[in-house]
């Protein structure tokens, strides 16, 4: 019986080491997970009006010689929208934001040229804001023929894409009622 429990609690312990070596040896060879030690920033995924909520998963700690990375976005399970889940679009944003084909840089083409030119944005914010300005004041309309205030602009329009934000939609909205810019296209809901 001495025998037959000392048995027992050898196998007992040497089974134990085994299982916990498993496990350990196991747990080595897990990688860390790419979410691990991100910044997480909360967004609306900007394709379409169903307005699914993501988080976006960077690396870097923002010191200034450290340029942060987007390693991830994946549906925001506390989303009562979406709870987590993203439709391929919205799966598809992290090689939208990646992708080397994204225009990043303004590009212009003057008035009866058919050639496209790489421009600063130092040259075409105030280029922008002149032509802006001076098509506002030619086209302000501020009272109706009856009298009315309706403060509108009809000789400027504005598009959207589906690409942007929904915080850059939000201020494109405060920027054209501001400007009584009636003309807005956009397929998000504005
Ligand atoms: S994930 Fe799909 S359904 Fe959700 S907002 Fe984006 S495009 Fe629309």
């Amino acid at each position: 019986m001495a025998e037959q429990s000392s048995r027992r609690t050898f196998f007992k312990k040497t089974g134990a080491t085994a299982a916990t070596g498993m496990a350990a040896s196991a747990t080595n060879h897990i990688p860390p997970l790419k979410t691990a030690n991100t910044t997480k920033t909360n967004s609306i995924c900007p394709y379409c009006a169903v307005g699914c909520s993501v988080t976006i998963h960077t690396i870097g700690d923002k010191a200034r010689n450290v340029k942060p990375a987007i390693v991830h976005i994946e549906g925001d399970p506390e989303s009562p929208v979406n709870r987590g889940t993203l439709c391929p679009k919205g799966a598809s944003l992290e090689e939208f934001v990646q992708s080397d084909r994204r225009l990043t840089k303004v590009r212009y083409r003057a008035a009866g040229s058919s050639d496209w030119r790489e421009m600063s944005w130092a040259e075409a914010i105030p280029m922008m804001a002149a032509r802006i300005k001076a098509s506002r004041d030619k086209g302000f309309i501020e009272k109706d023929e009856q009298g009315r205030t309706v403060n509108r602009l009809h000789n400027m329009a504005m598009i959207g894409g589906c690409t942007d934000t929904n915080e850059i939609n939000y201020l494109i909205s405060k920027f054209r009622f501001s400007l009584g810019l009636l003309a807005y296209e956009n397929q998000s809901r504005l």
